[in-house]
């Protein structure tokens, strides 16, 4: 564990550095887990009568109160542009799939498509193909006011420099990745096929998020799942372990058994070489107290007495005793020594 946290790899408990070694699956969400998670505006597209400005001071002024890479992205983008924010009122959170409040006396819906049809706001063909011409890959979010589309906003977030490797460095230890993410198709093949990620899950809500993690268990595999959002939540805690990033929610945070806390993916695939060599090295230790026991109780109770009349002294005993405990320490912390060396 103290290798682990100065390698910024936090384990919860121990049985999960048991665990870990054992995972042949890992469910991974995308925004702020592969990705940085600090998503930029690109765009802003009115379709109705309404200036970029002011549909951004409205969705802005709504995320406010979120905690949500999006909305962080959106009161950014708000600040650069000098906008005057409106304190939003009964915000509510719609994990998965976004948000909605009330700002300068208007009824607002910011999310995806499945949040504007559970908000009975319509979206057209038209807007809807509109929108897919705009996407390449992107994440969206409708901006509804008043119960009709007012227009869209497209961001960008980039892939984690350290995302590549790190997928490299598990599919080579055997183990398969799948993405689980919020966002939709387009936008999650762009993320999945940059990464090589073969199994993909797009549109998936944070209750579609846990179901895949059982999914797999189903089959008899051992799942990780590695997430940073609330609605990542449900899947950490059922996954047989959960992996949270320092850079998330802290419901991510308290629901995980481990915690990268820069957020890098590497981690995990030191992580589980950390539990490896672990658990080898508790083996090791069983081996040597066993060895010193099975010596030294023999000699001591008579055996070799009628061949050679030795016997063992209590002295000798209280040596042995303390050899053994000396010999587990030091290989636990030769361990810590060659983890050292090879995770710096
Ligand atoms: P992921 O699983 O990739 O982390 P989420 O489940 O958090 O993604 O979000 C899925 C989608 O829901 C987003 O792409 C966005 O369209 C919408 N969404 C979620 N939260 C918000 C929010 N606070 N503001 C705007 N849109 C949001
Ligand atoms: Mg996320």
């Amino acid at each position: 564990m103290g290798t682990g946290a100065q390698n910024g790899i936090l384990f919860k408990d121990a049985a999960a550095i048991e665990t870990l070694r054992h995972v042949d699956t890992l469910i991974v969400d995308k925004t702020g887990t592969l990705t940085e998670g600090k998503p930029t505006v690109d765009r802003i597209i009115p379709t109705a009568d309404m200036s970029q400005d002011a549909i951004l001071q409205m969705a802005a002024s709504l995320e406010q109160a979120s905690e949500h890479p999006i909305a962080r992205a959106l009161v950014k983008a708000a600040q650069i542009r000098n906008l005057q924010l409106s304190a939003p009122l009964e915000f509510k959170a719609v994990s998965g799939f976004g948000a909605t409040g009330r700002v300068d006396q208007q009824s607002i819906a910011l999310g995806n498509l499945t949040l504007m049809h559970q908000c009975n706001i319509s979206v057209t063909p038209v807007e809807a193909s509109e929108v897919q011409s705009q996407i390449e890959g992107r994440s969206v979010v409708y901006v509804g006011i008043n119960g009709s589309i007012v227009g869209f906003i497209t961001l960008s977030d980039h892939v984690k420099t350290s995302t590549s490797e790190a997928l490299n460095m598990l599919t080579q230890s055997g183990v398969h990745i799948v993405m689980a993410t919020g966002d939709h198709h387009r936008a999650a093949a762009h993320i999945g096929n940059q990464l090589g990620i073969h199994s993909i899950h797009a549109d998936v809500t944070p209750e579609g998020k846990l179901a895949l993690v059982e999914l797999f268990q189903n089959d008899g595999r051992i799942v990780a799942m590695a997430g940073d959002g609330i609605n990542d939540a449900p899947a950490l805690a059922k996954a047989n372990i959960g992996i949270a990033m320092g850079t998330g929610t802290d419901i991510a945070i308290n629901t995980a058994q481990i915690t990268l806390v820069k957020g890098d993916l590497r981690g995990i695939a030191a992580a589980k070489q950390l539990s490896v060599a672990t658990v080898r090295n508790m083996k090791q230790n069983l081996l040597f107290a066993l060895l010193y026991n099975t010596i030294g109780i023999p000699i001591a109770a008579g055996v070799l007495y009628p061949f050679t009349g030795m016997l063992l002294s209590p002295m000798i005993a209280a040596l042995a005793m303390s050899l053994s405990s000396l010999s587990v320490v030091g290989n636990a912390l030769r361990l810590g020594l060659s983890q050292k060396r090879q995770m710096a």
